[in-house]
């Protein structure tokens, strides 16, 4: 028995290392960094918070890039609108993950309170 899996080496046209997306990515990337680095008195009115976790998500995008994972989204597996990511490189959710993306996931425990959501309106 071989593998089942049919790996294809397709060429992906939005990325890949040196490509369009990895450039943009990485210049965003270079960009917070040095704006964290010439942000690094207490008092300036950028938001250090904001730019880390910004950070974070272009280092995990460039790493699905390079795992020929980027496109897709993390949570459900699912294609990732070319729109959305052209407006945002770094997205790593689809649309439907997006705006249903709750605050807290907690699934699991939603299978319970399905049903109220079918009781009749009184
Ligand atoms: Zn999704």
């Amino acid at each position: 028995m071989s593998d089942n899996r049919t790996i294809q080496l397709v060429e992906i046209p939005i990325g890949g290392k040196g490509g369009f997306t990895w450039n943009r990515l990485h210049e965003e990337r270079e960009e917070i960094c040095e704006t964290l680095v010439k942000t690094s008195e207490p008092d300036s009115d950028v938001d250090r918070d904001l730019l880390q976790a910004r950070l974070r998500k272009l280092d995990d995008a460039l790493d699905r890039l390079m795992s020929g994972s980027y496109g897709r989204c993390s949570q459900c597996g699912g294609a990732i609108n070319e729109i959305k990511l052209e407006t945002d490189p770094a997205t790593s959710l689809c649309l439907d993950c997006c705006e249903s993306k709750p605050s807290s996931v907690n699934s699991g425990s939603e299978m319970s309170s399905t049903a109220a959501l079918h009781a009749p309106v009184a």
